[in-house]
């Protein structure tokens, strides 16, 4: 029943707010000509009319009292009065929520006497109707893992708190049905009374309040924000947000850090499936060079990173990675490995040498017959410096490459005669002098132990013999030194 717009209402409750004056006689007037009528056609027929209302006597009367959901609320002459105020009250609701109101509401009467100024003015009834009315609505409650987490006055509100949630981890090409609770979240139709519906704000604003603790790290050792979003798989941006109050590059040890945005009541889980390419590193291989010395490598061949494409579901828990699915992975570029050669022969170096190691092979066989050094020149009787080693055999003596490197010089040079240098790198030559035949050219390349000559007495010299120099970075050494 609403009769709110009702005209003859409207005038009947002005008239009782203004005057105050009880509603029994307010409503006798309207009421007056409806009994009026039904005595009118009923007197016809029955024969004995009680209408005890009408002649009430001016001190009693014979009223309704108005039971509401239990409750005595009042005394009226007639029920519609009551009836109406109750509807009002409910439309009252209704219109200011603009919700549709249950009424679950019991309104009873019950036929008694009282004297006059016992009855109900309009505002009694009213405020009696407001303390004991049940003003039911049908709203929507939504429940995660059973917990009302909110109810709102319908169901698109409720699902559009849903949405909203949901929306806040989602990218721009994302739809809402990339997002999932991880809860068990309903929307159920619930009854309740009108007080307990809340609005969108209040709703969103509680959701935010409710939110448990951050997982939490403590800093061990070396540890920084790097390494931790590394293990954690958190992204460094979401790493730096969730600690702003501590400086990224003064974490100490014992310090904690956040690990996690709070986590709500309501959590988001996003599965974004990405496409993306990923380096394959190459893996570098040494092979034994033995034209090398140990302290030489080169490059055979460049490595060169391969690729690789990736399609993953990357799942995120309110916004943050907590798992990569990876579904395909295909090689589109393969790498290359990258190849190094590196010498297996002893480095001859100055250093070495002098360390005793790597020494070279005596480059003849024979007697010595003058060693480095300050000496009386056979030849000019004067005070020279020595800068090699005599040693002296029969002509057509072997001579051999005293270490393993290049001819870088041979044929008649002077005093020495004829003469081989050998270049063993490192700033280290070795000279063979007076030689009787040369069996090398200039560029050859020979290993310890090969034959390069035969001993003669070319050049300034007094007998067949091979006069042997080692030279360091140019200058002449004592050769002994590094002959085994
Ligand atoms: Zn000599």
């Amino acid at each position: 029943m609403r009769i709110f717009q009702n005209p003859v209402l409207k005038k009947l409750v002005s008239k009782c707010t203004s005057y105050k004056i009880s509603i029994c006689q307010a409503s006798l007037r309207q009421m007056s000509v409806l009994i009026l009528l039904i005595l009118f056609l009923s007197s016809f027929m029955i024969d004995n009319i009680q209408a005890a209302s009408l002649d009430a006597e001016p001190d009693t009367l014979t009223v309704q009292k108005v039971m509401l959901n239990g409750n005595e609320s009042g005394y009226v002459c007639d029920q519609t009065s009551a009836e109406i105020i109750m509807d009002e009250i409910l439309d009252e609701a209704a219109t200011r929520f603009n919700m549709e109101i249950a009424d679950g509401n019991v309104l009873s009467f019950e036929e008694t006497s009282i004297s006059r100024e016992d009855l109900s003015t309009k505002d009694v009834l009213e405020g009696s109707f407001r303390k004991y009315a049940k003003i039911l609505v049908n709203a929507y409650t939504i429940f995660a893992d059973d917990v009302s987490i909110g109810t709102l006055k319908s169901e698109e509100e409720a699902q559009q708190i849903l949405n909203n949630v949901k929306s806040q981890y989602l990218s721009d090409e994302e739809v809402l049905e990339d997002a999932q609770f991880q809860e068990d979240v309903k929307v159920l139709e619930t009854p309740v009374n009108l007080t307990q519906v809340q609005t969108m704000e209040e709703v969103e604003a509680e959701l935010e309040k409710k939110q448990e603790a951050f997982e939490e790290y403590t800093i061990q050792g070396d540890d920084n924000f790097w390494s931790i979003s590394q293990d954690y798989k958190i992204k460094m941006d979401d790493l730096v947000k969730m600690n702003e109050d501590k400086d990224p590059k003064k974490l100490r040890e014992g310090m904690v850090i956040r690990l996690s945005y709070p986590k709500s009541i309501l959590n988001v889980v996003t599965k974004e499936l990405t496409k993306y390419e990923e380096q394959i590193p190459y893996e570098t291989f040494t092979e034994k060079d033995d034209s090398m010395y140990t302290n030489e490598s080169k490059v055979i061949r460049e490595g060169q990173e391969g690729k690789k494409v990736i399609e993953a579901n990357i799942i995120r828990v309110n916004g943050v990675e907590k798992d990569r699915e990876i579904t395909s992975e295909v090689v589109v570029l393969e790498p290359v490995n990258k190849i190094i050669a590196r010498g297996t022969k002893k480095e001859v170096t100055a250093a070495s040498i002098a360390r005793g190691y790597g020494k070279f092979k005596t480059p003849t066989s024979g007697r010595i017959t003058s060693r480095f050094g300050k000496r009386t020149h056979p030849i000019t009787r004067r005070w020279t410096m020595h800068s090699g080693l005599d040693i002296a055999n029969s002509k057509g003596t072997a001579i051999y490459a005293a270490e393993s490197g290049t001819i870088s010089a041979t044929g008649w040079q002077g005093g020495y005669g004829k003469r081989i240098e050998i270049d063993h790198g490192a700033g280290i030559t070795t000279l063979y002098a007076h030689l009787s035949s040369i069996k090398v050219s200039s560029g050859d390349s020979v290993s310890r132990g090969d034959l390069i000559g035969y001993m003669g007495s070319t050049g300034n010299s007094t007998g067949p013999h091979l006069h042997f120099e080692v030279r360091i970075d140019g200058v002449a050494r004592n050769p002994q030194k590094y002959l085994n």
